[in-house]
């Protein structure tokens, strides 16, 4: 019989789930569901994402509500927008072979009259993420008087994120005799609390020993100087070719210094973080649970709920300053069973915060080498003669051109054939190796590569005259350079021989503007919004316009970058998909193209004329 079915699951939601792949129970699925399917315990499950958590609940709730009825009875709540779709997708799929499920997805920064609709028409599972839930709450759109289920999925997050007063006013309006169901990674004092308070006698599950990370996640940190931290991030990102990671910083700037220094440097990457609308959020989503992107440099709260298998790598570029945080960061990787490493880069006055982590999550870090330049160029080597040998040969376009690839090579043997190919792009790595230093702490102190810092290594050089600024939005706001100076000259008066180079990427821009002009620009973008959100305009900082890419890599004298169906192997394969410049020439979708370089005089209420259509404002959820 099919262990789901032995658990009590009925057949035609056991034939849904096997052709997910379902074959057997995660342990917490296996202890869980017995329990939940009684229906009639209050139940605090402390278990990581990715340890099968949604089907632990889902299929129990799936057995206990009664589906010819139309009205809520069950009320799931998450913390963040893509948990509440995953969470409903995942619902649906399950019960698919079932008749009259109803399961609507209530959650921020998405038409409100939508799920307002879903609900009028009836629906039996409600999963939302806080806020919204309130404010449906508070239109009087929905009634909880029959739920019967309550679950908290990831109870901590929602805790950090600021939504306990939320919580409390949206579960004083279901009935005291429901049954809470909460599920956390963590379980500090807080979450203790509302356990505590929402729960009688609750049946509680631990998997493994408490605040256990997954066993299969192995930690490794590396010991740098703070100024060789992004080299050597580098190195490590070198050497793992096939390299699928998320890469966490502590500051929103942080995050997009990064990813910037990385896209300059040619790598697949992307910043995630909360300046990013929920369009934005989810176009690098798209991008990176497409593979296009190999690295996703992300914050801690836009990370959470990102649930895409197979990351292999979490990388600690900072250290969390909640050390709770690390167990979330390091849980986005080995999911369903897989292995994954998670990495902290730390400087030596660090190691204290590591022991510190180690107690939370009871497992030993190992200290591990940056590797050096050779053992790099030795494992991209092999990644490439391992992708020349995998590569799929389209046979019939290669054809025609055979005998003229064969007259060309023919007094080569095929060991030399080969030492070419192998060449081509090993060369530049050897070259750009060839004097790198040992990165450890104890090294090495003379080197090009020391020092290289994304805020230098990635600045280009600002105009005489000009001072460089920064603005929180880029072409996947679907800006266009033109669209991009009227923008500017529209909301700050001036005018367009004001403005320097503009250097529009993916989620923010850098533009130039004339010193003089620099005052008037942050003023007169102070209180812009775009689509709901705030404009926000920085000094970028390289005033003296110092030299760019020093020492990096791909900018160096081996000549072109690698990205081009280059070297990094991933199966992004070659060139990052830039969202920048992707629509030069192209057209802008409506908004500023009008605009370009004019001046406009009629200012009245210059924060709607930086709004392309009434945005709803973006709510924590
Ligand atoms: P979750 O912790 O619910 O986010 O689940 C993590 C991943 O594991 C999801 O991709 C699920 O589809 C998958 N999963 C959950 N339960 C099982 C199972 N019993 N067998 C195989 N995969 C599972």
């Amino acid at each position: 019989m099919n262990p789901f079915s032995n658990l009590g699951i009925r057949h035609d939601i056991v034939n849904a789930i096997t052709e997910l792949g379902f074959e057997n129970p995660t342990p917490i699925q296996e202890q869980s569901i017995p329990v939940l399917l009684s229906g009639s315990n209050d139940f605090v499950g402390l278990a990581q994402t990715g340890t099968g958590k949604t089907a632990a609940f889902g299929l129990p709730l799936l057995e206990l509500l009664d589906f010819e009825e139309n009205y809520p009875q069950a009320l799931i709540l998450c913390p963040t927008r893509e948990l509440c779709l995953q969470i409903t997708s995942d619902l649906k799929n399950y019960s698919k072979n079932m008749r009259n499920v109803n399961v609507v997805a209530v959650y921020g920064g998405a038409n409100i009259s939508d799920q307002l609709r879903q609900i009028k028409r009836g629906v039996q599972i409600v999963v939302a993420t806080p806020g919204r839930m309130l404010d449906i709450i508070n239109r009087k759109a929905i009634d909880f008087s029959q739920v019967q289920y309550v679950v908290l999925d990831e109870a901590d997050e929602m805790l950090n994120m600021g939504f306990q007063e939320d919580i409390d006013s949206i579960l004083s309006t279901t009935p005291d005799d429901k049954k809470t169901w909460l599920f956390s990674a963590t379980m500090p004092s807080e979450v203790r609390r509302i356990a505590k308070k929402y729960m009688t006698d609750p049946f509680e599950l631990t998997m493994g020993t408490k605040n256990t990370g997954n066993a299969n996640i192995e930690h490794e940190y590396y010991i740098v100087k703070a100024r060789d931290k992004y080299a050597a991030f580098k190195r490590i990102v070198d050497f793992n070719p096939e390299i699928f990671g998320i890469v966490f910083c502590r500051t929103k700037i942080e995050t997009q210094e990064i990813a910037e220094a990385l896209i300059k440097d040619g790598y697949n990457a992307d910043a995630l973080h909360g300046d990013l609308s929920q369009q934005q959020r989810d176009k690098v989503m798209k991008r990176y649970r497409d593979r296009s992107l190999q690295l996703l440099i992300a914050t801690d709260v836009a990370a959470r709920g990102i649930d895409v298998n197979d990351v292999t790598h979490v990388i600690n570029y900072s250290l969390p300053d909640e050390i709770e945080n690390y167990t979330h960061r390091s849980g986005r990787t080995a999911r369903a069973g897989k292995t994954g490493v998670s990495i902290a880069i730390i400087n030596s006055k660090e190691l204290g915060k590591i022991r510190q982590i180690e107690r939370v999550i009871g497992k030993q870090f190992t200290k591990a080498e940056i590797p050096n330049g050779f053992d790099v160029c030795e494992k991209q080597l092999f990644a490439l003669v391992h992708k020349v040998h995998n590569v799929e040969v389209n046979e019939e376009q290669i054809e025609q051109y055979i005998p003229r690839i064969m007259e060309e090579f023919k007094d080569l043997s095929k060991e030399d054939i080969i030492k070419r190919f192998a060449s081509l792009e090993f060369n530049r790595f050897l070259e750009y190796y060839s004097k790198a230093p040992d990165l450890n702490v104890s090294g090495d102190e003379r080197s090009f590569e020391r020092g290289e810092r994304p805020d230098r290594a990635f600045r280009s050089s600002t105009s005489p005259g000009y001072t460089r600024l920064f603005m929180n939005l880029g072409s996947v706001d679907d800006f266009t350079r033109g669209d991009m100076l009227g923008f500017i000259c529209n909301n700050t008066k001036i005018s367009g021989k004001s403005v320097g180079k503009i250097d529009l990427k993916g989620v923010f821009t850098f533009f130039e503007v004339e010193e003089s002009a620099v005052n008037q620009v942050i003023e007169g973008f102070k209180s812009v919004d775009f689509q709901g959100r705030s404009v926000r305009i920085e000094l970028a900082g390289d005033r003296e316009g110092g030299s760019s890419d020093r020492g990096s890599y791909r900018g160096g004298s081996g000549g072109g970058r690698r990205e081009g169906g280059g070297y990094r192997g991933g199966s992004g394969g070659g060139r990052r998909e830039g969202a920048s410049g992707r629509r030069e020439g192209g057209s802008s979708g409506g908004g500023f193209r009008d605009f370009s370089g004019k001046r406009r005089e009629d200012r009245g209420g210059s924060s709607s004329a930086g709004r392309r259509e009434g945005g709803e404002r973006r709510r924590r959820s």
